[in-house]
C-alpha cells in the first residue's frame, strides 16, 4: 500500500499490530518504521474510556489507583475501529476503550519517545503527577 496521504506529520497509522500473548506485549509498527512495544498492563492503564478515565470532572476508576488483576491485564483480542483506533478486549470483559493511533504514538514507551516527552515538559507517567 503506497500511501502519499501518510506524509503529514499529524497523521499516524500503524503498518502492523502484533499482540504477543506469551510476552504480554503489544507491538505497533508505524508506517514511518517506528516501533512501539506496550506491555499489556501499561496498555490497560492507558485505557481512555469514560469509566477508566472519568468524565465531566469526575475521577475514573483508574484514578483510584486500583490493583489490576491478571484478568484485567490479559489482552483477549483487538478490534480495529474506523481506521483511526483499536479497541482491545480484556480478560475481565472490558472493551469500551478506543485507543486512537495518535494517542498510542503519543504514549510510545520507547526510550527516545520518553526522552522527547520529558524534554517537551509533558511527563506522561503516573509517578510524575506529584
Ligand atoms: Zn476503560
Ligand atoms: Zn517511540
Amino acid at each position: 500500500m503506497t500511501s502519499s496521504y501518510l506524509r503529514g506529520d499529524d497523521l499516524v497509522a500503524p503498518a502492523r499490530i502484533h499482540a504477543d500473548r506469551a510476552a504480554r506485549t503489544l507491538l505497533v509498527e508505524w508506517a514511518d518504521g517506528h516501533r512501539s512495544t506496550f506491555e499489556f498492563e501499561q496498555l490497560r492503564w492507558l485505557c481512555p474510556c469514560a469509566y477508566c478515565r472519568g468524565e465531566a470532572g469526575l475521577p475514573g476508576w483508574l484514578d483510584t489507583s486500583p490493583v489490576l488483576s491478571a484478568e484485567q491485564t490479559r489482552l483477549v483480542s483487538i478490534e480495529p475501529v474506523g481506521g483511526y483506533a483499536i479497541a482491545p478486549t480484556w480478560g475481565d470483559g472490558h472493551h469500551t476503550g478506543y485507543y486512537t493511533y495518535t494517542a498510542l504514538r503519543a504514549h510510545c514507551p520507547c526510550p527516545s519517545c520518553a526522552a522527547a516527552r520529558a524534554a517537551a515538559g509533558h511527563p506522561e507517567t503516573p509517578s510524575a503527577r506529584g
